[in-house]
């Protein structure tokens, strides 16, 4: 990368769209360097089924365990080629200063130690993120649905309502991926639920109620929780899941997709956008084009679609040129694999309507993760605009005025951030 690029690109500030910030994570005073990587995507290179046991739950309730040279060699070794691996174990080479070496059987331990000391203090989580050039955060804390991130997290946090335990809320006792109940939430809002309608209102109260908890747009990670075909909704079907503890398939299907429906008009109405995780996940079932029905139904609502739907990429910009309401969070898809992420954004500035539609998230638990996603992040763009000024796409100029959409400008706009 030229070195204009390159300073260029590290000198802007970054609105991250999408982090997984919690205070009982992200500003927990117990970690060490295998927690870490316990706590990080390089910890799902051994994930198998999403039937298993091992999801992001266990991953948050394990205890610390101490720190060995043969508990890294899984990851550092094992799984040492692997992309989340790679931008982990660079980005604590780079905060705890061993870049020369990176993280060894000779050094582990001093660095754990090095760890451990800096996340017994308050600020080392504000002093990464201010490392990082990150100027405003919109977390998805999925610990707690209803979180307000501001008291909890800082004055630069938003935070997005996932609906995932609403959208599956059909019995008092029905529970989403992450062990969230739709009812037990809303009695903390004070809303005691008996009949069907009761909950349509539940949920409009809900949506109605976001701006208090600085909550700025709606979460759908349903991709984890079944298949991503959200059909017409067929209200008469979704009633016959109300109450039962064990719907029929199809009527659950149908409950779910009518309160879907619901929150995307609500969220419409409400100048709310819906943030929607695209790829993997349950991999039969996350096509973006499953999508596309419940995007046409609602033309008024903003759907930002995220992760460039790995592998999917190319049919969701297919999708991002012909629909007018979708916008692209292209956090995640960059730790999945760096060199498909630039494959697709060159095609991605080629083939976006306009220069409002990407923005960047890091999408992660621990602040040094993120720091390592987002100067990723910064690098990989910058190469991209470099070769498309190289090969005379365009000019520097016009590089430099997308950069600072992709890293900021888009994500002020599309989330109101004052
Ligand atoms: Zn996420």
């Amino acid at each position: 990368m030229s070195k204009t690029m390159n300073e260029f690109l590290s000198a802007c500030p970054v609105v991250d769209v999408h982090e997984h910030h919690m205070p009982e994570v992200a500003h927990s005073r117990d970690v060490n360097l295998l927690k870490l990587f316990q706590q990080s995507y390089a910890a799902w290179t051994s994930n198998v089924l999403p039937s298993e046991p091992k999801a992001t739950g266990d991953m948050l309730s394990t205890p610390t365990e101490p720190t060995t040279w043969e508990a890294l060699v899984p990851f550092l070794e094992r799984s040492g080629s692997n992309a989340f691996v790679r931008n982990l174990a660079g980005g604590i080479a780079e905060l705890y200063g061993i870049t020369d070496t990176g993280i060894t059987r000779d050094n582990w331990e001093a660095v754990d130690a090095s760890v451990r000391l800096r996340h017994t203090e308050a600020t080392w989580p504000g002093e990464v993120i201010a490392r990082a050039a990150i100027e405003r955060i919109v977390t998805d804390p999925f610990l707690d649905p209803l979180m307000d991130p501001r008291p909890r997290l800082g004055q630069n946090y938003d935070a997005v309502l996932r609906i995932n335990a609403f959208a599956l809320g059909w019995h008092g006792e029905s529970r989403d991926h992450n062990g969230n109940c739709a009812h037990a939430l809303l009695r903390r809002l004070g809303m005691e639920v008996k009949t069907f309608d009761d909950y349509c209102d539940a949920i409009r109260a809900l949506v109605g109620s976001c701006a208090r908890r600085n909550h700025v747009a709606l979460k759908n990670a349903l991709a984890y929780d079944r298949d991503l075909s959200f059909d017409e909704p067929n209200e008469e079907l979704a009633r016959q899941a109300w109450g039962q503890r064990s719907p029929s398939p199809a009527a659950r299907k149908a409950f779910c997709d009518f309160i879907v429906d619901l929150f995307c008009q609500l969220a419409g109405e409400a100048d709310l956008p819906v943030q929607t995780h695209l790829g993997t996940a349950i991999i039969s079932g996350s096509h973006p084009l499953r999508m596309t029905g419940l995007i046409e139904r609602h033309p008024r609502t903003r759907f930002l679609l995220m992760h460039l739907a790995y592998p999917w990429s190319r049919d969701l910009l297919g999708m991002a040129f012909v629909y007018r309401n979708v916008w692209l969070d292209l956090c995640w898809s960059l730790l999945l694999s760096p060199s498909h992420f630039k494959l697709a954004l060159h095609e991605a500035i080629e083939v976006l309507p306009d220069e409002t539609r990407m923005m960047i998230g890091g999408d992660c638990l621990h602040v040094e993760e993120t720091f390592a996603a987002i100067k990723g992040g910064r690098r990989l763009i910058g190469e991209v605009l470099n070769e498309k000024v190289a090969s005379g796409y365009f000019r520097f100029r016009d590089a430099e005025r997308l950069a600072i959409r992709i890293l900021s400008e888009n994500a002020k706009e599309f989330f109101r951030l004052s």
